[in-house]
């Protein structure tokens, strides 16, 4: 038995699965989860991979790390999305980070994802109850949100592809308010889908970020799960370069799949796709 995904043009993602452990369906969308042949437990979102859990950190490290080393102070960090606990458990390493709220949709998510997939070090139960120092959880919308709260030094969005309920945090109305949320200096980032079969999206998100952000960088990384490579676009409040980051600080994570190293080589994109963003 396997499980696919299929993008566009008949590419697919597939994985061989042991068994189907749950499906179900909340207000929002369809979880599934099963158990893989070589790669822990997967998770899935309307058909879509949202992580395995043998592999997940290729995402969560390059999704949360870059922007927060390249702040000077990250005290409060916003996370949109990530119900699978990955993101808020990574952005949680640092020292700095005084407050994280993350605001996530879909509560059934979060409590399949705690009592199923398990990354999270037991985050996800506490937040649940209200029972964690540094972080907060707020089941709601992340657009509804981002409009009424500001004073944020980094936001992360992690979420679903912009299909559905995910579809405006890739507009830029979204973006504007984002920016309006970021304290000076600040960072945005977010996943933006993958470099060889969301082109388009990936392009057109550039472009409507470029119009709001002081400057605007892309990268990417190969992720476990995904049709890789991952792109991950960032949008900066003023005077930030974010291909400078804190060495010492990142040296004292001890992570798996990003360090130093790694900041050097993630802006790289094959040619093509480098000189269509140069072009906007
Ligand atoms: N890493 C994953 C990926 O790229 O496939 C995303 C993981 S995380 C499970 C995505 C989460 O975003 C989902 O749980 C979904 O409910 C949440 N989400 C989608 N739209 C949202 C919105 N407007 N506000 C808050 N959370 C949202």
């Amino acid at each position: 038995m396997e499980f696919i995904e299929w993008y566009p043009k008949g590419y697919g993602v597939a994985f061989k699965v042991k068994r189907k452990i749950l499906e179900k369906r909340s207000e929002y969308q369809k979880i599934e989860i099963y158990e893989t042949e070589g790669f822990g437990r997967l998770l899935a979102i309307d058909g879509t991979v949202q992580l395995v859990t043998k592999g997940e950190k290729s995402y969560h490290e390059p999704l949360v790390h870059p922007a927060l080393l390249a702040h000077p102070n990250p005290e409060k960090v916003l996370v949109i999305g990530g119900g699978d606990g990955g993101t808020i458990r990574e952005v949680l390493r640092h020292k700095k980070v005084k407050e994280a709220i993350m605001v996530e949709i879909d509560k059934m998510v979060i409590e399949i994802a705690s009592e199923f997939i398990g990354i999270d070090e037991g985050l996800l139960r506490k937040m649940l109850k209200n029972e964690c120092k540094r972080a907060k959880l707020i089941i709601g919308d992340g657009v509804k949100f981002l409009k009424e709260n500001k004073g944020f030094d980094v936001i992360i969005v992690d979420s679903t592809d912009p299909v559905g309920p995910a579809e405006m945090l890739f507009s830029e109305e979204f973006y504007r308010d984002a920016y309006e949320a970021l304290k000076n200096p600040g960072i945005y980032v977010t996943q933006a889908g993958s470099v060889y079969l969301f082109t388009d999206e990936l392009t057109g998100a550039y472009k409507r970020m470029k119009k709001v952000f002081d400057r605007v960088y892309y990268y990417s990384f190969p992720v476990i799960g995904y049709a890789s490579p991952w792109a991950f676009l960032v949008g900066v409040k003023g005077e930030l370069d974010f291909k400078k980051i804190d060495v010492k600080r990142a040296e004292q994570l001890k992570l798996e799949y990003y360090d130093p190293k790694n900041h050097e080589t993630l802006f790289q994109m094959p040619k093509y796709i480098r000189e269509e963003l140069q072009r906007l």
